[in-house]
């Protein structure tokens, strides 16, 4: 080993460990919203077409759903599908009242406009919380479905750094699933929140100025240690598949998954960091639970954060 290596001193974030306990916390809610109101949390979700990494999702989250004690229900549809059987099966989700979750799985096949889609649903069941709506709510700071992966970010934030208030926050990203609603989530936990994107100048030196640095981006280690605060809390959302650092495995197609954020470099100067897989990614199955809890208590009048208490 190289003497001169720098020493590794960041803490690693344990993405699973957070994602159980907010597991358990939801099997909890649902426990007492069984008990105490006769009421079992239910959420469908809608798959169209092939995609195999989509059905390993949603798989996933059939498999979550049930052992929070709640009503899974997966609707597959074909790939040709016209959308306005989609549309319509939408509008019986939305009158179904043991549904209190719908969830599509996106992406959607070329033909149909996942915009359209999304608007189909009923906000106050848009668990995934990318209705305009729920988007707009969120802005404006009134309660809101808030989108899974940023939201499970936030609570690591917070586990992590507890009170967020004053501090530099940096997104890399600006997508409506990721990179806007994560901002807009910082803004309303008081950080000084900057949102670069592709077209943004000198991203190495905006990176830097991040106590909490949040890589959105896709793109495979894009983001370099020397890019990285010292001591800075850096969430990395990225997933992306690579050859295997074997080459000979790599000539066979083998592959491992790596972030957005050089994750070896940023270990000798980030404060703390997600790793990649075991980070952010368990984080959203689990909030996708905590947001079904929410749709099923304020379905019913019940104040979803006292039944999500501990
Ligand atoms: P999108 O492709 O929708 O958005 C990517 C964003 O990155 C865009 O805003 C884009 O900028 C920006 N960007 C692209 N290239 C650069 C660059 N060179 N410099 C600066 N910014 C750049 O992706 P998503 O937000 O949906 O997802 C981002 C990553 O997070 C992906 O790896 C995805 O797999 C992962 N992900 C992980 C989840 C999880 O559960 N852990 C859930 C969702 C996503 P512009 O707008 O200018 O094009």
């Amino acid at each position: 080993m190289n003497s001169d290596a720098p020493t590794p001193s960041a803490r690693i974030i344990d993405g699973r460990a957070s994602a159980a306990r907010i597991r358990a916390r939801v099997a909890r809610a649902v426990e007492t919203l069984k008990r105490e109101h006769d009421l079992v949390p239910g959420l469908t979700v809608v798959i169209v077409g092939d995609d195999p990494a989509s059905h390993v999702y949603v798989r996933q989250k059939g498999e979550q759903t049930r052992e929070a004690g709640m009503v899974s229900d997966t609707i597959r549809l074909d790939a040709d599908t016209p959308e306005d059987e989609l549309l319509r099966l939408i509008a019986r989700l939305n009158a179904d009242a043991r549904v209190h979750g719908i969830l599509v799985q996106l992406p959607l096949p070329a033909h149909m406009n996942a915009d359209a889609v999304i608007a189909a649903i009923d906000p106050a069941k848009d668990v995934d919380g990318f209705h305009v709506q729920n988007a707009g709510r969120l802005s404006v700071g009134l309660p809101a479905m808030v989108p899974c992966t940023p939201l499970g970010c936030r609570i690591l934030l917070e586990e992590t750094l507890g009170d967020l208030s004053g501090l530099e926050a940096v997104v890399v990203g600006r997508s409506n699933i990721v990179g806007k609603p994560m901002a807009q989530l910082l803004l309303a936990s008081h950080c000084t929140v900057t949102i670069a994107h592709s077209r943004s100048r000198d991203l190495p030196a905006l990176c830097r100025r991040a106590d909490i640095l949040v890589a959105a981006v896709g793109r495979p280690e894009m983001i370099r240690g020397d890019w990285i605060s010292p001591g800075a809390c850096v969430i990395d959302v990225g997933i992306n598949r690579v050859p295997t650092r074997d080459p000979e495995l790599a000539a066979q197609g083998k592959t491992r998954l790596v972030g957005d954020v050089a994750f070896d470099e940023a270990l000798s100067v980030a404060g703390h960091i997600t790793p990649v897989p075991g980070g952010v990614g368990p984080m959203t199955i689990a909030c996708l639970l905590m947001n079904t809890v929410t749709a099923a208590a304020r379905a019913h009048g019940l104040d979803p954060e006292a039944i999500l208490a501990d």
